[in-house]
């Protein structure tokens, strides 16, 4: 039956993480902030399909803001708008997710939501001297809702 299908998910949020359910980072459509908005990197943008791109600066694990689609909205290709640029003017934030949060926290953080349904999936890395945050994928409401409502 349908009901004690999502019924039994929402109950398994309990004991899944979300690095379960995460895009990987390998796996995420990025654009580094030295970007141009151009018109290829404009049709890359609209050709992955995804409405929200993280922007990174150096590397892919140092995230430093989310850009829209429809940030994009004024954008003129023929401009060649830095991506910087733009950021600067959004200021979009990123929210960040410890790996080991399980998805029911998860989907209650989205609930409350201030800061927007995907959130960055970070681990610990234990080393000498400081703790060292390393990003490891990305996870949004969908991850979660995908969860559970496939669950048997
Ligand atoms: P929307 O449905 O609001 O248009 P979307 O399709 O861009 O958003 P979601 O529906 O939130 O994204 O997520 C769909 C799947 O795509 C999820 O598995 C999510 O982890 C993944 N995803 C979202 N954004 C990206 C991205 N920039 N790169 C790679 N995977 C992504
Ligand atoms: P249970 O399912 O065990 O009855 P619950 O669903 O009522 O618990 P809480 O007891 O409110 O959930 O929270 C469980 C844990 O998750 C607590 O450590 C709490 O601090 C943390 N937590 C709750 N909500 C959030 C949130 N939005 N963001 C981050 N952590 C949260």
């Amino acid at each position: 039956k349908e009901e004690v299908n999502i019924i039994s998910g929402a109950l398994d949020l309990r004991k899944k993480k979300v690095l379960d359910v995460m895009t990987k980072l390998k796996d995420c459509f990025m654009l580094p902030i030295t970007s141009v908005l151009d018109f290829e990197t404009m049709s890359e943008i609209v050709k992955s399909g995804y409405s929200r791109i993280p922007v990174y600066e150096g590397n892919r694990t140092n995230i430093i803001t989310v850009l829209f689609i429809k940030d994009l909205a004024f954008v003129d290709p023929d401009d060649n708008t830095p991506l910087r640029t733009l950021c600067q003017y959004y200021q979009n934030p990123c929210n960040f997710v410890f790996e080991d949060v399980t998805l029911d926290v998860m989907l209650k953080q989205f609930k409350e939501g201030h800061k927007g349904h995907m959130a960055f999936v970070q681990r610990i890395e234990e080393g000498e001297g400081d703790p060292v945050y390393e990003t490891i994928g990305l996870v949004t409401l969908e991850d979660v809702i995908e969860e559970m409502i496939q669950a048997e």
